[in-house]
């Protein structure tokens, strides 16, 4: 992909590193062959559609599909009625199997990379790795992933790739850079930013250090056509830095402006806050999502009304708690169920996104992570961080139950997202979600529909994705059983279609 500045020099010395003179080719997963014209309708038929909205099966078993769009839901026996009236050429059984909204992670990052332990000649593979983690995310159903943060030659090089079907991959909705505080998570100093520039593939951060900068930042992201306006709400790291840090935090003031601004320009706005306090503020302040679930207190009963009135969602990255659930044998923040419950999650899907998902040049990287965070860690230190803080880590488990009740208590809009990116999480892959959930107490039909409806919703695209109805965009999963009974069906994915176009096909 089309680097500059520091990337671009990344690159080369990735490749040169690797032997390479040329950028490397990597093998792409082919689109599923489809028969149908772009603008042909078609008719799938025989097919159980899961109403997400409502939580049970559609009286209406088929759908006509004209371009990418869907025309109408009708009766297998108005076929040959409905065949006459589009002058439909195609018509597919959709064999008495379960068909369901595309799937969106509304909380990723598509574009990078684990950088646990990686050597020089790494790099040569991070563009194919970039191109893989949007082929896992359709191919487990995602046809729509919110991108929270990646470099703008990276997202959009696979955004083009992806309309222009040279890759798989779903919808991105991209936000592109991250805006801090000076002094706060991520601001890194000089030096450190450029070095960003290197791993990320371009410019990750910005620094506002008052509203003007603040301005100049939604400015700069509208000029580019993000969607999305993401800034950090952090007061202290979780790891890295000092035990005693308190991070020069946004006032109330700039994080009011930040999502005012943000909305008059028609974007959302997603704070990332893993601290009460943060959370508060972006309450506040009126943010569209806060990203991840906090690690020193609950959010309160009170909190979750207040996020309720104003309309303020959560996308709580459950995954997360999968890398968090490092072992530090004998500490006391992790004897208790909600650190074992983790602890199952990793072994139990990690190993295996590893084997899968990642391309064989970068696996030992992964799985060393994977290592570390299994592997008991006396010193309390992770390679290239710095100290390991276990009672904020391990709080992200234990307030988790809790801050789960009380959003379902007071009706907060509760949407999903992975974190895919970071750590070992995976995009586009909601299996520890959907296990977390269900632990929360959430129903099956509840959680299909956070990972679909509610997420539109929270972006406001409702009206044109998130639910299988008529005028909205064909964008399907065709699954062998019925997730309304069992969660566990949407991980047994049949087919992917992404605007009225068979893409995944695995029978
Ligand atoms: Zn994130």
């Amino acid at each position: 992909m089309k680097k500059h500045g520091l990337a671009k020099f990344g690159q080369i010395i990735g490749n040169l590193a690797a032997g390479h003179i040329h950028d490397y080719e990597s093998i792409k997963t082919p689109l599923a062959d489809w028969q149908v014209e772009e603008n042909e309708p078609w008719i799938l038929y025989n097919v159980n559609i899961v109403d997400v909205i409502n939580g049970k099966i559609k009286e209406e078993n088929s759908l006509v599909i004209s371009g990418k769009k869907i025309s109408e839901l009708a009766h297998s026996k108005q076929l040959e009625k409905l065949k006459e009236h589009y002058g439909v050429k195609h018509i597919f059984d959709g064999k008495n199997q379960y068909l369901i909204p595309g799937l969106s992670d509304l909380h990723c990052h598509l574009s990078l990379i684990s950088e646990y332990k990686l050597p020089a000649n790494a790099f040569y593979y991070f563009d194919a790795q970039r191109e893989k983690n949007c082929e896992n995310a359709l191919k487990k159903g995602c046809t729509f992933a919110r991108d929270s943060g990646g470099a703008y030659d990276m997202i959009h090089g696979l955004m083009t790739k992806i309309e222009e079907n040279r890759l798989l991959g779903p919808k991105i909705f991209p936000s592109y850079q991250l805006m801090t505080s000076r002094h706060g998570m991520w601001d890194m100093g000089a030096l450190g930013m450029k070095m960003g520039d290197v791993l990320f593939g371009g410019a990750f951060g910005y620094i506002a250090k008052n509203l003007s900068d603040v301005d100049k930042f939604i400015e700069k992201m509208c000029s580019i056509n993000a969607k999305c306006i993401k800034f950090y709400l952090e007061e202290k790291p979780i790891y890295g830095g000092r035990r005693d840090q308190l991070y020069n935090m946004f006032s109330q003031e700039m994080v009011n402006h930040i999502t005012q601004k943000a909305n008059e320009y028609g974007k959302v706005s997603e704070a990332h806050s893993m601290f009460i306090k943060g959370s508060r503020m972006a309450i506040k302040g009126r943010v569209t999502s806060i990203a991840h679930l906090t690690v020193d207190e609950s959010y309160s009963e009170k909190d979750a009304y207040n996020m309720a009135q104003n309309n303020v969602a959560i996308v709580p990255t459950t995954t997360l708690g999968c890398y968090l659930a490092m072992n530090f044998r004998g500490a006391e923040s992790q004897d208790n169920d909600e650190f074992r419950f983790y602890r199952d999650m990793l072994e139990k899907y990690t190993k295996a996104s590893i084997q899968n998902e990642i391309l064989p040049q970068l696996k030992n990287s992964y799985s060393a992570f994977f290592d570390f965070v299994r592997e008991e860690m006396p010193e309390r230190k992770m390679p290239m961080v710095g100290e390991v803080y276990p009672e904020r880590i391990h709080g992200f488990h234990t307030r988790a139950p809790e801050s789960f009740a009380n959003f379902r208590k007071s009706g907060t809009k509760i949407g999903m997202g992975t974190d895919g990116g970071t750590g070992l999480n995976f995009a586009g892959n909601l299996a520890v979600e959907f296990a977390a959930y269900k632990r929360y107490g959430l129903s099956e039909a509840e959680i299909l529909k956070c990972a679909t409806i509610n997420n539109m919703e929270i972006l406001g695209l409702e009206n044109e994705l998130g639910s299988l109805d008529e005028g909205k965009y064909a964008d399907m999963v065709l699954i062998g059983k019925n997730p309304l009974t069992d969660i566990e069906a949407v991980q047994d994915i049949k087919k992917v279609y992404k605007n009225g176009r068979c893409y995944v096909e695995n029978d």
